[in-house]
């Protein structure tokens, strides 16, 4: 399992898996399998409960989970990113290429993780979860922290010409061919709302590239999903 580096304070719990364990989510039965919540608990050395898990749609749909959406019966909603306060709760998000976005604003023990892909990111997703953010925990955009995991890059996201619409700035032309760096485009997004350079950490692995990660690129349809865990651990007891 190559080592994702967890930048975040010791109270975070942020990781994401390899192509050890597929995570690929089963729409009719959405609960982490015994072997994906073996791997989980290999990997971070504790149990979870149950994460929310969502039905990602390359939308700029956050959705909040908080004690109410907890006390409800889970529903597999269809959205891209998951923000919340509460500690011991896990936020899932699943891809082979698309990027996982860890967000933590230190001042209000707040988390975000948020699925970004091509759509995501002419959707602009990253300002919803921003704005969503602000709204419900008055988030100063300057403080947020970010931490940008494993996706495709610029040396293999090969994309059509009528990208130049989207992000005439953040496409290369190599041979004629047009290639995305989505990661400049997030990171461009996340500067443009607010937050500082210095505090968003680029991770630099092509999921393409390294061969120790799905790739819908590289594999096709067949290709699994990494799973990327975000959790807050204040406050909870270890068993
Ligand atoms: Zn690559």
């Amino acid at each position: 399992m190559p080592v994702f580096n967890n930048p975040f304070p010791a109270n975070i719990t942020a990781f994401i898996s390899d192509r050890t364990v597929d995570f690929t989510l089963n729409k009719n039965n959405p609960d982490l399998t015994k072997k994906q919540r073996e791997l989980l608990l290999n990997q971070l050395g504790f149990d979870l409960p149950e994460p929310r898990p969502i039905l990602q749609v390359h939308s700029d749909k956050i959705v909040i989970v908080d004690e109410d959406s907890l006390k409800k019966r889970p529903v597999l909603h269809k959205a891209d990113g998951l923000i919340t306060r509460i500690p011991g709760q896990p936020l899932v998000i699943r891809t082979a290429d698309c990027l996982p976005v860890f967000m933590y604003d230190p001042e209000n023990k707040g988390i975000g993780l948020i699925h970004v892909g091509r759509r995501g990111a002419a959707n602009n997703i990253l300002r919803e979860a921003v704005s969503q953010m602000k709204a419900e925990w008055q988030t100063k955009t300057k403080a947020i922290k970010v931490c940008l995991g494993p996706a495709i890059r610029s040396c293999c996201y090969k994309v059509g010409e009528e990208f130049q619409e989207h992000f005439p700035e953040d496409l290369t032309v190599k041979d004629g061919r047009y290639y995305l760096d989505l990661i400049q485009v997030c990171k461009s997004q996340l500067v443009d709302l607010g937050l500082q350079d210095k505090s968003i950490l680029d991770r630099g692995i092509c999921t393409c590239c390294d061969k120790s990660y799905f790739s819908y690129r590289r594999e096709g349809e067949s290709a699994g999903r990494m799973i990327s865990l975000m959790m807050l651990r204040e406050g909870q007891t270890k068993k």
